[in-house]
């Protein structure tokens, strides 16, 4: 485990990676625009104008600070830790992804960039993005596969009513990963004027230092709303992982603090064994996508197999290579729940709590349900609430039909 003098918050290094993880394998047309990137980036966020501009957008467009919940029900039902949920939920457009996307845009306009493009896979990235071109008045593109565009069909007539432009893409089995690949290749033919927003801490360096840098707002507001409430940090962390960055932004700020635990939750889908999962960590192993080197759900080959899960969110085969890097050093947890665990405890926290958690965020709460109870009352437990369910209202009540 973690030792206490070791330290783990830090940026990636010159080779843009943490560890053997990250990196930037991208093609050579590209390599020019992530170096503009890295560099307007590595500007911006020492200037004081622009952190006072990102403060006041988070502020008055977002809502933050997003509450700490303490969920007494929950904690009375699991009989130990004393359990808090980060509400990211309350966030406009209903999730965490909007920390990032207002981040972006304004590095974007700082470049000078007038056309956003993005991939999205359960469309929550999509939306967040067309939501900040709107605000901009900034060209939008999202490329999403053609199997999203029919599973997410509220969040398609969303971004269509923010002004984006969406394009199916059919590669592949028309999922996040072909998104990618898809936006990726646009990039490289509109170098131009064209600013790629990525939606989580992968791709090539600097994506996942600056995304986990916009989302680490909610490990900060976390640290300081504890001590406001119980005079302490928090003994531990939780949260699910798709990408991982809603996990990111909330274990980010704390990672110099060895008292404090951490736990990543992928997805197992239908089981570690099953072949059908989402859980690049537990059931991968190291490869190159997307530009940069991490764990990945792959066949004996090297072909990247597809993941599956009940969210379309936690849906892709790769992880952030800070977190393979952290998986390596052992300094966070990660484990996996299953479809059927995460629906569980979806149903459970709507019942007792009010809140309708999105599928993504209810396999955080299968982690929690298992591990609430062994814990002492004094220990504080914070889980990212990272979206609301509204999204996954139809894929919910086609598994409650089948079950009637
Ligand atoms: C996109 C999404 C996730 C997964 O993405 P991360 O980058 O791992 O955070 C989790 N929860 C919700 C609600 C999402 O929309």
């Amino acid at each position: 485990m973690s030792s206490a003098n070791q330290h783990y918050r830090r940026d990636a290094d010159a080779l843009g990676q943490f560890g053997q993880f990250g990196g930037r394998f991208v093609a050579e047309t590209l390599m020019p625009l992530i170096l503009d990137l890295e560099q307007a980036y590595k500007q911006a966020r020492s200037e004081p104008n622009f952190i006072a501009e990102l403060d006041r957008f988070n502020a008055e467009f977002v809502g933050r600070p997003s509450p700490l919940y303490f969920a007494e029900r929950l904690t009375e039902q699991y009989g130990g830790a004393k359990i808090f949920f980060k509400r990211e939920e309350l966030n406009h457009t209903g999730a965490h992804k909007i920390n990032n996307c207002i981040g972006q845009v304004l590095l974007a306009r700082r470049m000078g960039k007038s056309r956003i493009i993005a991939e999205t896979g359960a469309g929550m990235h999509g939306v967040a993005t067309a939501t900040v071109c709107a605000r901009f008045g900034l060209e939008c593109v999202v490329y999403m596969g053609a199997t999203d565009i029919d599973r997410q069909r509220d969040n398609v007539a969303r971004m269509r009513l923010m002004g984006a432009k969406i394009v199916p893409v059919t590669s592949g089995k028309g999922t996040l990963k072909d998104a990618m690949n898809e936006a990726l290749r646009d990039w490289v033919t509109n170098v131009d004027n064209t600013f790629y927003m990525i939606g989580t801490v992968a791709g090539p360096h600097p994506y996942p230092t600056l995304v986990r840098d916009f989302q680490s707002i909610i490990g900060r507001e976390t640290h300081s709303q504890m001590l406001e409430r119980e005079g302490r940090l928090p003994d531990s962390l939780v949260a699910c992982i798709g990408g991982g960055s809603n996990a990111m932004g909330l274990f980010h700020h704390f990672l110099d603090y060895p008292e404090v635990q951490m736990v990543g939750v992928e997805a197992a889908g239908h089981g570690l064994d099953s072949g059908k999962h989402a859980a690049s960590l537990k059931g991968g192993v190291p490869g190159v996508l997307h530009g940069n080197r991490t764990y990945l759900l792959q066949d004996d080959d090297g072909q990247i197999d597809d993941a599956h899960s009940v969210s379309a969110g936690l849906d892709y085969p790769g992880i952030g290579p800070e977190h393979a890097w952290l998986h390596k050093e052992g300094r966070v947890e990660y484990v996996a729940v299953t479809d059927r665990q995460a629906l569980d405890a979806f149903h459970n926290c709507c019942r007792m709590e009010g809140i309708i958690p999105a599928l993504e965020t209810a396999h955080a709460l299968a982690e929690v349900a298992r591990r609430a109870p062994t814990l002492p009352s004094d220990h504080l437990m914070v889980v990212c609430l990272s979206g609301r369910g509204d999204k996954d209202m139809p894929t919910v009540l086609r598994l409650m039909e089948e079950q009637a």
